[in-house]
């Protein structure tokens, strides 16, 4: 099986095709692989997701009909192919993962499509990059469970109609705005993932040493939550790196102040910013004065390409208010000179209401 989700969770290579079984989402990356919730007991927060995937389970399986096709979004690393296994395991049924750039030409995606069975899960992750074949092959698929090919030359053309079994997709995308409306209109349900909570990465963090045999005590797990930009993912990485320190500088158990201690070691700020959110707000306001500044320039200036700039490091800056996004570009919010410990220049500040 070869799905390997690196730290970004922006380039996932993947098998054509793995079947897998509900109850073993296999992953050749084995850290992402054994710490998975697999129920959605085991899945922290997103709440209000979990309420109404219950009911809307439910409601499939008295019915017993498959789901509804859903679409998750929000930035990487929050959870949608985690709650995709979750629900295929919920269901009892099989899970297909595939992802878009790696459905390139038409028999990639009539291939797996062909393969499922009734009831299955497809899952598409950065379903925005479905290219406009690929999407016209979904449509049908989705809607009226058949494959329309097209055979012979233009003028003799027939189309066949092959029926498909009832089959539902689960797609995932960070960037929900550049799907097609007539991609995003045929999901019955449409769902964006939001941060978690300090006091959830915090039980993520105890979850995930639990896992692996790690000794940490609550306020361990908090200090690591509070830095882990509201993100599982890399609440799991920082445990890790954090239980390294703990066990070679310190006696191996993880307290509130082995955690902090590691972190500044790993230069990852109490706001959960790394070198790569400082560069970019410290770029922002030392050559561009606060900004606007187009993300384009951003990117060239910190040699990253956009879509790691708005993808991966973007949310989080925005939903902490250090940045602002406006129809000129990106600005320094004054809580972002703040953190900085940077004084913001006085026409700024006139701007943003604030005393100089
Ligand atoms: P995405 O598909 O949104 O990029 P993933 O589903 O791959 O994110 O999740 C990344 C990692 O974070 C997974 O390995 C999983 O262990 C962890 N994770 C995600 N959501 C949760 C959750 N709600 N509770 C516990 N761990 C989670």
């Amino acid at each position: 099986m070869a799905i390997i989700s690196d730290d970004s969770g922006l380039e996932k290579r993947v098998k054509k095709n793995p079947v897998i079984k509900p109850e073993t989402i296999e992953y050749d990356n084995t850290f992402e692989n054994t710490i998975r919730p697999k129920d959605f007991e085991s899945y922290i927060g997103q709440t209000s997701l979990k309420e109404t995937l219950k009911i809307i389970l439910e409601a499939a399986k008295r019915r017993n009909k498959p789901l509804d096709h859903m679409l998750f979004y929000g930035p990487p690393g929050l959870g949608k192919t985690t709650i995709a296994g979750v629900i295929a395991s919920q269901m009892g049924v099989e899970i297909k993962i595939t992802s878009a750039p790696a459905l390139e030409r038409p028999r990639d995606i009539i291939g797996i499509l062909m393969s499922l069975k009734g009831g299955e899960i497809l899952f598409i992750d950065e379903i925005h990059r479905l290219n406009k074949v690929a999407e016209e092959i979904l449509y049908p698929a989705m809607e009226d469970f058949t494959l329309d090919m097209t055979t012979g030359k233009t003028q003799t053309a027939k189309t066949l109609r092959i029926p498909l079994p009832k089959f539902t997709l689960i797609g995932a995308t960070t960037k929900a705005g550049e799907l097609s409306s007539p991609l995003r209109d045929r999901f019955g349900m449409i769902h964006r993932l939001e941060f978690y909570t300090v006091e959830e990465l915090a039980k993520v963090v105890e979850r995930t040493a639990k896992i692996l045999e790690i000794d940490i005590t609550p306020d361990g797990a908090r200090a690591i939550g509070m830095r882990s930009r509201g993100t599982p993912r890399i609440a799991n990485r920082l445990v890790k790196r954090v239980s390294d320190f703990a066990i070679v500088k310190y006696d191996g158990k993880i307290d509130e102040r082995v955690a902090n201690e590691s972190l500044d070691i790993l230069k990852i700020d109490e706001f959960g910013l790394d070198n790569t959110d400082r560069a970019l707000l410290n770029l922002i306001i030392e050559k561009y004065d606060g900004g606007p500044v187009g993300v384009e320039t951003i990117a060239a200036a910190l040699s990253e390409d956009v879509r790691t700039i708005e993808d991966v490091c973007e949310p989080y800056l925005l939903q902490a208010g250090l940045l602002q996004r406006t129809p000129r570009g990106r600005k320094v919010s004054p809580e972002g000179y703040r953190h900085l410990g940077k004084k913001m220049p006085s026409m700024q500040t006139r701007l943003f209401g604030e005393e100089d």
